[in-house]
Order: structure tokens, then sequence, then C-alpha cells
């Protein structure tokens, strides 16, 4: 018998059970695979040049007008006059306040609205634990992984369901090109919160002001809570709403959560907020927002406040700018890549207003597409079906990417599929 099969046969157990809930993952969260099998392809490949246009992981510098403020802000720790330890859970009140005029402005949403975080993904999983374990949710299928991981996690889902990829009682609302990406609201069942992500990661796909207006209404119709991911918001080219709180009563009903991940490259540094209007109440009159306080106030102490001084620096008119160069930069990337594909003949989405290509391989199962794309040309992509159900059959690309890499991934593509 091998050292290692005794050390496992003796193995010290404790006597706590598993979280039934972690049992209930079947398979690996969809990023840290990709990681894995690109990993076991540089060991079948050393010298593979490998180009990653999988997890939506940001390239490119930050612009330096925004990392002086965060270096100015780190020397004054080191004097006596400029150090400060934890600051306020819901962020400084300077940041709270650019965020509100910079994306709000005119729609009602006030400082004490906004709490600034570590980033859209840590508060989707606190705003979780503001629902509990015994709400239903329902969500864009495809969609960023988080908001039914961060469910499963809190208990609200049945059993996973192998056959179809997906766990029991979570309503997806199946988007795909026949309904422009759009659910049909009329065969959604009534859920307690809805996750509505756009720009929508991976589809790239932005909803109108009226769809948005018929969601606002049948949350208020049901009595539901929309959590409204616009971390892609300013990547949009047209003029479709930034925000759910530009549809007259999305207050009433709506949380909006973002990021400055994928702005100004702060995937690393960790900024982003959330926002929860006081005038949004739970069925006894309570308001969500006090709760949200309540978590925060337990879960976090608080963004970094030298990433704070970034975010503030990022809200300047010089930041934004800024910003929207870095922004450019990558839709051009995304330009460069849909054209690659829509000259194949594919059918591509997405790339407009986000940075995402979403291109459709019919009839064919995403990981056979993903594993034949890195094992011919060396390019990690993302199966479609990682981001639920409604995302088989495609691949998402990612434009974040040096303009180099990006152009040699283009011509691998044109190679594979001439
Ligand atoms: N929301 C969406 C739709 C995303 O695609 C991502 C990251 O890819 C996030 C949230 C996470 O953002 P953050 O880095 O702020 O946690």
């Amino acid at each position: 018998m091998s050292p290692f099969k005794q050390k496992e046969k003796t193995a010290y157990k404790t006597q706590v059970a598993r979280n039934a809930n972690m049992a209930k993952f079947q398979a690996a969260y969809i990023f840290p695979e990709i990681a894995r099998r690109r990993d076991a392809h540089l060991q079948k490949y050393p010298d593979a040049q490998v180009i990653s246009l999988g997890h939506g992981d940001t390239t490119e510098p930050i612009p330096e007008v925004i990392t002086s403020a965060m270096e100015k802000r780190s020397q004054a720790l080191s004097t006596l006059e400029g150090y400060s330890g934890y600051g306020p859970a819901q962020g400084e009140k300077p940041l709270r306040a650019a965020i509100a005029s910079t994306f709000y402005d005119n729609l009602g949403i006030e400082e004490d609205d906004i709490f600034v975080s570590d980033g859209a993904k840590c508060d989707i999983s606190r705003l979780q634990l503001v629902f509990g374990s015994s709400v239903t949710m329902a969500v864009q299928s495809p969609s960023y992984p988080a908001y039914v991981q961060s469910s499963v996690v809190m208990g609200q889902t049945a059993q996973y369901q192998k056959d179809v990829e997906k766990f029991g009682n979570i309503e997806y609302m199946t988007c795909t090109p026949e309904n422009g990406f759009f659910p049909d609201l009329r065969k959604v069942a009534r859920t307690d919160t809805i996750f509505f992500c756009s720009p929508n990661n991976p589809t790239g796909s932005a909803a109108t002001r009226e769809q948005l207006t018929q969601l606002v209404q049948f949350a208020k119709d049901n009595g539901s809570i929309i959590v409204y991911d616009s971390a892609y918001a300013m990547y949009m080219s047209d003029d479709n709403p930034r925000s759910i709180f530009e549809i007259p009563g999305a207050k009433e009903v709506a949380i909006e959560t973002s990021s400055f991940s994928k702005y100004a490259g702060f995937t690393g540094v960790r900024l982003g907020w959330t926002v929860v209007p006081k005038q949004l109440l739970f069925s006894d009159g309570f308001p969500v927002a006090k709760d949200f306080n309540r978590i925060v106030c337990t879960c976090f102490s608080g963004a970094s406040n030298i990433a704070q001084a970034g975010g503030l620096a990022c809200l300047s008119p010089e930041g934004i700018k800024a910003m929207h160069d870095v922004i450019s930069f990558y839709k051009e990337n995304a330009g460069i890549l849909a054209y690659t594909f829509e000259s194949l003949g594919f059918k591509v989405y997405g790339g407009k207003n986000a940075p995402y290509v979403w291109i459709h391989f019919p009839g064919r199962s995403s990981w056979d597409v993903f594993n034949e794309i890195l094992e011919k040309i060396h390019v990690v992509t993302i199966p479609g079906i990682g981001f639920g159900p409604g995302g088989e059959g495609f691949i998402r690309v990612s434009a974040f990417g040096h303009r180099r890499n990006v152009l040699e991934a283009s011509e691998r593509f044109k190679q594979l599929y001439k």
C-alpha cells in the first residue's frame, strides 16, 4: 500500500457535518475550472502561446490620474495627520456623494442610499444574506454565475439537476436571440427576488427602456425585489437606461449593484457600490436599506481607504475621461473579435454595450467548442453553459486583452473556422 493510501485511511475527521448547501454543488465554479483546464493545457503543450480571452479580467493599466490619487492617500497613511483606520462601513462621504451625482443625477438617489463596497460580487452575497434562505429567486439564463451560486450557498435552492444543468426552484428566465435576450415575463413564475444584469454578462445585450419598464411593473405586480447589476453600464453605446432607477417607480422595487472593476481596471484594487433606496420596503414595512446596513456593518468594515481615494479620482472629470478611454479600447477589441466571427459566417451578439462577444455554435455542446478552440489554437474562451442552461450552444469571448493578443487570436480563429 502506498504511503498516501495509508494516510488517507487514517485521516482524522472532525465531528462537524458538511454544510448541505455546499454539497449541492456538482460542477466546479466556472472560472477556476477554466483556469484548471488552461493550466492542464499548458502542461500538455509547454511551448504553446496560450491567449486568455476567457475570465473577464481587465488587462490594461489603471490610468495615472487614478493611481496617483491612491499613491497620495497611501503616502498620507505614513503621517500622523494623514493616517486613518477604520472608516464608515458604508463608505466615505465624498465618494458616496460623487457616485450619487455621477451615476444617479436627477434620479432621486441620495448619497445615503449608496453603500460603497469591495466589489459587486461581494455585495451580491451580502444581499443574499439580507434575503435569507427562504426566498425564491429568478435569474436570467445565461447570466453571471455569482447570482445562482450565492443563492445555493444560502440554501434558497433545491437539488442540482444534472440533466438540465440547473438548480431546482430557481426560476431561470431564458434569454436567447429568439426573444431578443429579454425574457417573456408572461411565462416567468413569481419569485421574491429577480436578479437582472444589463448590459448582460455574457450575452452583452442591454435591455431597452420599454423592457425595463415591463420588468419594474412585473416586480410591482408580484411584490418582488429586483437586484439590478449595472457593472457594465459605462460600456453602453446606445441610449438605453444606464440604471434601473431611470425607470419611474423603480426605487420601490429595486436595488442596484455596480463596480469600478471593469471601468477603471479595479478588478484587483476592489471597489464597487450598491444602491438600496430608502423607499424599498419589506412586506412588514421595514426598510431593506436598514437590514443591508446591518449586514454591511456585521460582515464588512468598509472598502480600503486607498481604493476609495482611487474611486474618487475615477469620478473627477479627468478620471471619467480616462475611464472612457480604457473602455473605448476594450470596445475596439470587441469590435475586432465580433467582426472576425461575423466574417467567418457566425451569428455574433454583444460587443457593442459590453466587453463580451457571444457567438452561436448551433447544435454544438459549448464545452466541446471550448475544448476545440483551446486544443487547436490555444485560445481560452468560456463555454456558454457555464452561465446557465440558456448559454448552451454559445461561447463567450472576452474583449479584455492586449491588442496584439486580440489580433493574434483573431488570426487563429480565422485559421480554425475558415
Ligand atoms: N457583476 C457582473 C455582471 C460581472 O460580470 C462581474 C465580474 O465579472 C461582477 C459583477 C463582479 O464585479 P466585482 O469585481 O466588482 O466584484
